[in-house]
Order: C-alpha cells, then sequence, then structure tokens
C-alpha cells in the first residue's frame, strides 16, 4: 500500500495488527516477555492507520518527548 496517497478512510479501514505472542504452551513454562514485538512488516501496516491527528495525543502521552 503507497503511505503518500492513502486516504484517511482507508487508514481507518486498516485492521489493528495483532502483536505476535509467545504460545501458552510456551510461555507458562518460561518468565520472558509474552509479546514478541511486530516485525517491520506489521509496525509499517500497523503505522498506516494513524490519521495524522491535529492533536497527536500519542505524543503528549509519550515519556520520550516529556520536556520537564
Ligand atoms: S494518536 Fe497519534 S498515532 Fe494515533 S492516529 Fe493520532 S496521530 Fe496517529
Amino acid at each position: 500500500m503507497d503511505a503518500q496517497h492513502i486516504t484517511k478512510k482507508e487508514r481507518m479501514a486498516i485492521p489493528r495488527q495483532e502483536m505476535p505472542a509467545q504460545n501458552p504452551d510456551v510461555r507458562n513454562k518460561n518468565f520472558r516477555e509474552v509479546n514478541l514485538g511486530y516485525t517491520a512488516e506489521l509496525a509499517q501496516e500497523e503505522a498506516l492507520r494513524c490519521i495524522q491527528c491535529k492533536d497527536a495525543p500519542c505524543i503528549k502521552g509519550c515519556p520520550g518527548q516529556h520536556q520537564d
């Protein structure tokens, strides 16, 4: 999908990407993180869902953006 030419409506139609996770039969035998993280491809697909909010609440809530 061409990220530059995608409409807001098309972005909102993209389903949420499920985070890969350890299989329950595997994770019940270890103490590692259950979520395995997005692959680069899944992260790009998930990022396509961004509708560029004017007030960008994601930036306000990001601990890496706090200046105080
Ligand atoms: S909150 Fe941030 S990441 Fe989410 S749609 Fe709005 S601008 Fe995009």
